[in-house]
């Protein structure tokens, strides 16, 4: 739109077009302000009944909320008016009406369940506090790729229909490609793999993962954004290295970038960096340590995988971000590679925030042999990967990685109760649309 002026940018003795929607009505008597609301804030238009065109009154004070208006006129100082200045309007455009009955009130005075508020998503990001999320959201997917840039990494992005999945068949989502069965991927993990076998050796990618989860939990998706890792020459504490410093970079971003949207969601105060150096504990100590809090009906024995509540006690306990190291071989997946001292015991590693896994990661097993076992052991067929292993046979250098779940990023980062809170059209086992 030629000449509109955005709210925030209305300057007193201008002459200025604002558009935007209609967030208010106050009729005082003979004197009634519109308040006008567009991406950077709201501004006020005054309406003098008396000394005002009757018709201009009429439509200003007579559209229905949320419709879209356009309005010319003086801006002015006004101490009084939210935002320190006013419009007197000139005149004054109803480009779309909204229907007075609307599904959920953007004023967020009135609570709605979030599966009104996601069937309704245009409306829900109207509120403030909600657009902050996605606001934060940009700045942290932005902070993450220059951090990875810092990093030496080059983004990629990779194919999500596959003929054949990371882990096995389970959790894939099967679709048809031209009469013949293929998968959406749920992980980049081979690709990435594939390239940082390359000369490219140092690659990052942010895309969305899928995943067949029949559970609906507060932290699944059925889509999710997950954000990579890949380094040639790298071993597991140089990858731990690589997500921790992202993670800080993006907690550094929001604290430098957000402090309005902080404000909004009401996290000004207690925001905070988290701690230098995640401590790093083995898997043996984790699982003492859970033990140790007494919080589990069942002790833990060597081999279980970590269970929810175990997670939840050890994050309690623990207080920041961490690392949990040396899993066993068995409860990581086949293409991790085993302690060169110990095949027990795995260089895998997950970090963790106090409340849920952010990131698992770990050496990759880069031995053909040894990859081409990996396969066998977990039931999956070689022949069927074989456009990954091959590359094994032409030098692939020792590599390591990581993914982050980049909603739970968030969702850890703003202290949100849902993952659907982070995500504009979320899927999950109830939800295909929007
Ligand atoms: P969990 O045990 O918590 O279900 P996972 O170990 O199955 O996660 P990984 O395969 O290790 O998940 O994926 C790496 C990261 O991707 C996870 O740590 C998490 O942050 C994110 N992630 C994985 N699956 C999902 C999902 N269904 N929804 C949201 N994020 C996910
Ligand atoms: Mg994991």
């Amino acid at each position: 739109m030629q000449d509109r002026t955005y709210t925030a940018d209305a300057e007193p003795g201008e002459d200025a077009t604002v558009a935007g929607w209609v967030h208010e009505i106050r009729d005082l008597g003979g004197i009634a302000f519109l308040i006008l609301r567009d991406s950077t804030g709201k501004i006020q238009i005054k309406f003098e009944k008396d000394e005002m065109d009757e018709e201009l009154v009429e439509a200003g004070l007579g559209v229905s909320r949320e419709s879209i208006v356009s309005v010319s006129g003086v801006v002015e100082e006004e101490p009084r008016a939210p935002t320190g200045v006013e419009i007197t309007p000139t005149s004054l455009e109803v480009i779309a009406e909204a229907e007075p009955e609307l599904p959920l009130d953007p004023s967020g005075k009135v609570d709605a369940e979030i599966s009104t508020r996601l069937d309704n998503r245009t409306l829900d990001l109207r509120k403030p506090e909600v657009q902050a999320i996605f606001e934060i959201r940009a700045v942290v997917l932005s902070a993450v790729r220059d951090a990875f840039r810092e990093h030496r990494c080059t983004e990629i992005t990779t194919p999500k229909i596959v003929a054949t999945g990371t882990e096995g068949g389970t959790e894939l989502f099967p679709i048809t490609y031209f009469g013949e069965e293929a998968f959406m991927n749920q992980s980049p993990q081979l690709f990435k793999q594939l390239i940082a076998g390359s000369n490219v050796e140092r690659v990052f990618e942010i895309g969305p993962i899928f995943r067949a989860e029949e559970h609906n939990t507060p932290r699944h998706l059925n889509e999710a954004t997950s954000i990579d890792f890949e380094g040639a020459f790298c071993d597991a504490h140089d990858a731990m290295d690589v997500a921790e410093a992202i993670t800080r970079a993006a907690y550094e971003a929001v604290a430098e970038n957000c402090a309005d949207e902080l404000e909004t969601l009401g996290l000004a105060a207690e925001f905070a960096l988290p701690e230098e150096s995640f401590p790093r504990l083995t898997y043996e100590e984790a699982i003492e340590r859970i033990n140790a809090t007494g919080e589990l009906d069942e002790q833990l024995v060597w081999g279980d995988d970590l269970p929810t509540e175990g997670e939840k006690a050890l994050g309690e306990d623990v207080g920041t971000h961490y690392f949990i190291t040396e899993w066993p071989s068995e409860i990581k997946p086949f293409y991790i590679m085993d302690d060169a001292d110990d095949d027990q015991l795995s260089t895998g590693f997950d970090m963790m925030h106090p409340r849920m896994e952010l990131v698992s990661g770990g050496q990759r097993e880069h031995r053909y042999d040894h990859l081409v076992s990996g396969f066998e052991q977990q039931g999956l067929d070689p022949v069927e990967f074989e456009y990954y292993t091959k590359m094994f046979k032409y030098g692939m250098p020792p590599h390591a990685g990581f993914g982050l779940g980049g909603e739970r990023l968030l969702m850890t980062m703003l202290d949100l109760d849902n993952i659907r809170e982070a995500v504009l059209f979320p899927r999950d086992r109830q939800r295909l649309s929007p």
